[in-house]
């Protein structure tokens, strides 16, 4: 109630008008701030980036925990607000510009000591899929990733073989990075109230990826051909790569993986052994 209080005081003070194409949906539950800080497990040394600061209140839990806050904000209106909300706190540096053009490299740059970035942030969901791609693309910065999505993306990222939301966005993920839920967040914790859910979630980046691929784009680009038509058996998703019929028969035989199940029963071991060796194949020829 309070933080809702201080969210429509502030914008009515600065005579602000909230972006809906923007996804300004500000965050107003301090038990779901509480959980965000403790599931980051912050300490004094991390440098953290946030993304979309909003009104800043999680940028003003971050400061006082860590050594230093980038956060990065689209909207110049609420930058000026965040320069003077946050002015107290001289490790954060405020940044005005759309996080998917930002560099994240060359910001770093300016600073020798920081190796790598904690991402914690409630970020603007029409973006998600492009954030989180770009993020794991830095994945040799960023160690960790505690952020708030839409429930159902959140499902999707998390989901086991065999669940429903497995597919594409869980393998992507979880081929860079361990990824598990930290809790459910009703849309009655944000102001303006959406229409949907969020899912915290965490994101820890893999030293190295889960298995062992000789061709990533190959290996994407089978993923993405096994789940295009996820109801179907993979035999007959994979006609398309025009692989002789008897040859791929022993060699479903071979990696013990059966012809008929569809690709969501698949674990990401199994589809990796399976794009190995078609690649190999395909090679071969
Ligand atoms: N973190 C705040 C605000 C979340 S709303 C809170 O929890 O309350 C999402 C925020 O992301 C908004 O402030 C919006 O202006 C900002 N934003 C939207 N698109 C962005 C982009 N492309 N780059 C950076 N920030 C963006």
């Amino acid at each position: 109630m309070f933080l809702y209080l201080e969210a429509k005081n502030l914008l009515k003070k600065n005579n602000l008008i909230l972006r809906k194409r923007w996804g300004q949906n500000f965050l107003i539950d301090s038990l779901v701030y509480d959980k965000i800080i403790q599931s980051a497990k912050l300490s004094l040394n991390d440098h953290v980036l946030e993304i979309g600061a909003g009104l800043g209140f999680l940028t003003r839990l971050l400061a006082p925990k860590v050594s230093k806050v980038f956060t990065v904000e689209i909207d110049k209106k609420l930058v000026f607000l965040l320069q003077e909300q946050l002015s107290d706190f001289k490790n954060v540096e405020i940044i005005n510009q759309d996080i998917l053009k930002v560099d994240l490299k060359k910001l770093l740059n300016n600073y020798q000591e920081i190796k790598k970035v904690k991402v914690v942030a409630n970020i603007p969901y029409y973006i998600t899929s492009p954030i989180i791609f770009k993020l794991l693309e830095y994945r040799d910065i960023i160690s960790d990733i505690t952020m708030l999505t839409q429930k159902e993306v959140g499902e999707r990222i998390i989901a086991a073989p065999g669940r429903k939301d497995y597919g594409i966005l869980s393998i992507m993920v979880q081929y860079y990075a361990f990824a598990k839920k930290a809790m459910l967040v009703e849309n009655s914790s944000f102001f303006p109230i959406p229409k949907v859910d969020s899912m915290l979630i965490n994101l820890r980046i893999l030293d190295k990826p889960k298995v062992s691929i000789e061709n990533e784009k190959f290996f994407f680009n089978l993923v993405k051909t096994l789940f295009h038509q996820r109801r179907k058996m993979i035999a007959n998703n994979l006609k398309s790569y025009s692989y002789n019929r008897q040859v791929l028969a022993k060699l479903f035989n071979e990696l013990k993986i059966d012809p008929k199940v569809r690709a969501e029963m698949l674990s990401i071991e199994e589809i990796a052994k399976l794009s190995n060796s078609l690649y190999k194949l395909a090679s071969s020829n």
